[in-house]
């Protein structure tokens, strides 16, 4: 009988070693990707505040906001795309 219980114990343990030890180490890998997430919003912030707000035109044809990078000017005024510059 108290071989029987030696077994059943020993059991128990290598069980809970086994569960603790997975546990371990599905905390440490969480730990990780929140680092990892951390250090790519740390990554990504610094250019977010580098690039500079780009300034928005209104269409002369059509009245839309777009940015001035894409403007069309002609006669004086912005268009969003040529196909609003009157002919
Ligand atoms: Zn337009």
């Amino acid at each position: 009988m108290s071989r029987f219980l030696f077994w059943v114990a020993l059991a128990l343990l290598i069980y809970f070693a086994v569960r603790a030890k997975i546990r371990q180490s599905a905390r440490k890998q969480q730990e990780e990707y929140r680092r990892q997430y951390q250090q790519q919003q740390e990554a990504q912030q610094p250019a977010r505040q580098v690039a500079p707000p780009e300034t928005m035109l209104l269409c002369a044809h059509c009245g839309v906001h777009f940015p001035a990078s894409e403007n069309v000017p002609a006669g004086g005024r912005d268009y969003c795309s040529p196909a609003h510059v009157p002919h």
